[in-house]
């Protein structure tokens, strides 16, 4: 057990500081990871978070979305009460950050959600040493390695190849993976125009704003079928929804770590499924756990149990945390953001 956390009903509490991270309900004081709307949730009292996770709440949730804010920038230490707080880059989306905390000693990071694969749009991830680690697990079965995002990229690209006369369209979270599949089609040398869904224009402007090189980029507006041969981009429900149909006979694509799994492809209705994820893989989990050096290992959202079992097998204790609240962190995320 870490002596810095306890489990409330609230989500992952520390009582020596009186912060919760990542509440999924109201609380006085919290620690937000990152702007996923299953990790920050407004109306709390006070919330301390990096800028740019601030900014991100403030434009899903409006002004208003809690009490009064703090920002703290990467490495940066606060103090409350005998605890110290910093928090450092996870690499996962725009702003998002590990926490780490810190007493007499004892060191419990929070992993929040992360990746490893190399992202243009956001601050690599950094291994913080700690002796407790809580980690995601939300592709937590030896099953998900995800391929470079380079080659599903050159997918997409020699589709349109192959398909001049057809839009492509391609389904992609409004934050964190709609810039970064554009950062990536920029990084393969793709320049053209890609036109946006309305619901993915603001947090793709607001990158823009933090110096993230997305190219050119236009809304959608009225356009349809003279859009064909073109990149456009929506959030994954629009995929399949009526929405779609302006542009004919679309190529629909979509890009998500569960593309890796045909069913999900199927029931998307994404013919041509691009994995592309931002949380770690399978080995990117086992290699992070180790390279903590941290002995106690909570696991929370995903497959917890898998990746508690292989802990044990390598000499670490490790415990499922099994909260309430938080979902695969991807897919949920835009339905929850669109009810606010
Ligand atoms: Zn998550
Ligand atoms: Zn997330």
């Amino acid at each position: 057990m870490s002596d810095l956390l306890t489990l409330t009903p609230e989500g992952l509490y520390c009582p020596e500081a009186g912060v919760h991270i990542d509440p999924v309900r109201p609380v006085e004081k919290a620690v937000i990871t990152h702007g996923h709307a299953d990790h920050a949730r407004s109306g709390h009292g006070a919330v301390l978070a990096t800028g740019q996770t601030l900014d991100i709440m403030a434009i899903r949730y409006g002004e208003n979305f809690c009490g009064s804010a703090q920002a703290i920038g990467y490495g940066e230490t606060l103090r409350l009460r005998n605890v110290e707080i910093s928090l450092h880059p996870a690499g996962h989306v725009l702003g998002s950050a590990q926490v780490l905390l810190s007493s007499a000693g004892r060191r419990t990071v929070v992993s929040g959600d992360y990746k490893r694969q190399a992202d243009p749009t956001c601050a690599p991830f950094e291994v913080v040493p700690c002796d407790t680690f809580v980690t995601e697990a939300t592709f937590g079965l030896p099953v998900f390695r995800h391929p470079p995002a380079r080659e599903e990229i050159a997918k997409l690209l020699s589709s349109l190849e192959l398909f001049p006369e057809q839009t492509h369209l391609v389904g992609a979270y409004a934050l964190g993976k709609a810039q970064r599949v554009l950062a990536e089609l920029r990084a393969a040398g793709y320049q053209k125009t890609v036109y946006l869904h309305g619901a993915l224009e603001k947090l793709t402007a607001y990158y823009r704003s933090q110096g993230i090189e997305l190219g050119d980029v236009e809304p959608v507006g009225q356009r349809g079928k003279e859009l064909a041969g073109e990149i456009v981009m929506c959030p994954p429900g629009q995929l399949s929804d009526r929405w779609s149909r302006r542009f004919g006979d679309p190529v629909a694509a979509m890009a998500s770590g569960w593309m890796r799994v045909r069913a999900r492809a199927r029931q998307r209705g994404a013919e041509l499924p691009l994995i592309l994820s931002d949380h770690a893989d399978w080995d990117d989990l086992c290699r992070t756990i180790l390279e903590t050096g941290a002995e106690q290992i909570w696991v929370t959202h995903g497959a917890e149990e898998a990746l508690v079992h292989w802990c044990e097998l390598n000499g670490r204790n490790a415990r499922p945390l099994n909260m309430i609240g938080y979902d695969d962190g991807e897919d949920a995320d835009v339905a929850r953001a669109a009810q606010g």
